[in-house]
């Protein structure tokens, strides 16, 4: 707890995830006045901010600057910061039922859709996720990227894509002032991708993506962005009007190629991935040009190239895994839930079970998106547990005397400001604001308060 000890009868609520749902959900519940609440903010990682640290792309800090308020609300008198405990892992929901009101969970969702296409899995081929984590400098990055390659390929044409396009063909010089991990600079100066394709399996006016983020596209040095005018051959009456700034934005970048660039980005549309090919890793990425039919389904023309590309990214959108003893809807892939109340598989609701962002709404929105999502969940979670007449369950001792007889207590604010401080002493030393630890041992030594050797 950041402030004095809570009033005894405060309600003490659990919040499972330290990413922007579950700072925004600790927000709504330390501010509101209807009752004293202690929150607990838990996260499997020793450090906050979910996927603000671990997936916007560290050459958008206005963006990242978020951590600013998310900061300010992990620091409020009763809210607190919980590192290291991996709900399913070194502690159970059945745990955190027993000694919390209520426990919120927020886990987001931090890994891949796959494209289930043969060929996926050849080295060579991977989620843009892996790529995001590394460049990201999360410690369970699966690898580093070693992009000793010509050409890439990156499938889907959302935001995420966008980021993984950008990040391929940016001059490293631009990069160089962010908080990259020194080896992500390294493998990015030592990069010898010429042309990255961004494939859309849908034309323009579907695309995901936002105008801000397309336009960083068009303003890239050295970088000559490419276009197939036909894909752009679209009656305005059938571009969705949300659409229609990305679609202008396109046309005029048409016939602007600078041939004399050396990067290349291809944007291409109506464009899906059939099989990726190679014999022993990638060697090129089959696709078929596609068309939506009288009944607005996508199809293919039977028209198929084969793009010489020897890495494949799929950023084909994100998904949530299931938190484990927490009911979970494998299609939908959310948590099933009434206005952020956890309902079981007879559609029932579960007493003090909540959910909030991306885990109960699926991967989409912006990052202030869950601020009102939050505030959603927690109305419905004060409506059960402080109106007239409702009933909280009587709770064992505090999570801190549970978790004291464990192996390995949690990390605390104090270990995460631990690995703040060596962060940006790091980059200090290199002219930039900070410089990322992207392995478990430092971070490990850093929040539990031993400066590592060196
Ligand atoms: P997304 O916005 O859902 O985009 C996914 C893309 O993948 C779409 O173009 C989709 O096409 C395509 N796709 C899906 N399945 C496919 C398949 N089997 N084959 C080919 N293409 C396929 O997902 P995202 O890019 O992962 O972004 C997730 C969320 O994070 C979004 O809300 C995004 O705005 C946000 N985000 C924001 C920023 C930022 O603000 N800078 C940065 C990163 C992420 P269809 O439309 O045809 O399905």
């Amino acid at each position: 707890m950041n402030g004095p000890p809570p009033p005894p009868h405060s309600l003490r609520v659990a919040v499972v995830g330290a990413g922007p749902a579950g700072i925004y959900t600790a927000e709504a519940l330390a501010t509101q006045d209807r009752v004293p609440v202690v929150v607990d903010v838990l996260d499997r990682m020793p450090t906050p901010y979910g996927l603000v640290r671990y997936g916007v792309a560290p050459d958008h800090p206005r963006i990242k600057s978020v951590v600013t308020t998310l900061q300010e609300i992990l620091q409020l008198a009763s809210v607190r910061f919980l590192g290291e405990l991996e709900v399913g892992g070194n502690v159970t929901t059945d745990e955190l039922l027993q000694h919390y009101d209520a426990v919120v969970y927020a886990t987001g969702a931090c890994v891949d859709q796959k494209l289930a296409i043969p060929g996926e899995e050849l080295p060579g081929s991977y989620a843009a996720t892996d790529f995001v984590s590394w460049y990201s400098g999360h410690p369970d990055a699966v690898q580093p990227f070693s992009l000793d390659v010509r050409s890439v390929a990156v499938v889907g044409v959302g935001n995420v894509a966008v980021d993984v396009a950008r990040m391929l063909t940016k001059r490293p010089e631009d990069l160089a002032a962010t908080d990259l991990p020194v080896p992500v600079i390294k493998a990015l100066r030592a990069s010898t991708v010429q042309e990255v394709f961004l494939l859309g399996r849908r034309g323009p006016e579907h695309a995901k993506f936002t105008s801000k983020e397309l336009r960083e596209l068009g303003e890239l040095d050295d970088v000559d962005v490419r276009l197939n005018s036909a894909d752009l051959d679209v009656r305005d009456t059938d571009v969705p009007r949300a659409a229609q700034p990305n679609l202008r934005m396109l046309r005029s970048w048409v016939g602007k190629e600078a041939a004399a660039a050396p990067r290349q980005l291809n944007l291409r549309f109506w464009s899906r991935p059939l099989r990726v090919l190679g014999k022993g890793r990638v060697e090129a990425l089959r696709v078929e040009r596609t068309y939506l039919d009288e009944q607005n389904r996508l199809r293919g023309s039977g028209d198929v190239e084969d793009l010489p590309v020897q890495l494949v990214l799929r950023a084909v959108g994100y998904r949530s895994v299931p938190v484990k003893g927490v009911p979970f809807d494998k299609v939908r892939g959310v948590v099933p839930h009434l206005d952020g109340r956890v309902l079981d598989p007879a559609g029932q609701i579960r007493p003090g079970e909540y959910v909030a962002g991306w885990l109960k709404r699926g991967p989409s929105g912006v990052i202030g998106t869950n601020r009102l999502c939050a505030v959603e969940t927690v109305n419905q979670l004060l409506e059960d547990l402080c109106s007239p007449g409702s009933h909280r369950r009587s709770l064992d001792s505090p999570l801190e005397e549970l978790l004291a007889t464990r192996h390995s207590p949690p990390s605390t604010w104090a270990g995460w400001l631990a690995i703040d401080a060596a962060e940006q002493e790091r980059g200090q030393a290199g002219g930039r604001d900070r410089e990322k630890i992207a392995d478990w041992p430092t971070l490990r030594e850093l929040s539990r308060g031993a400066r590592p050797e060196g």
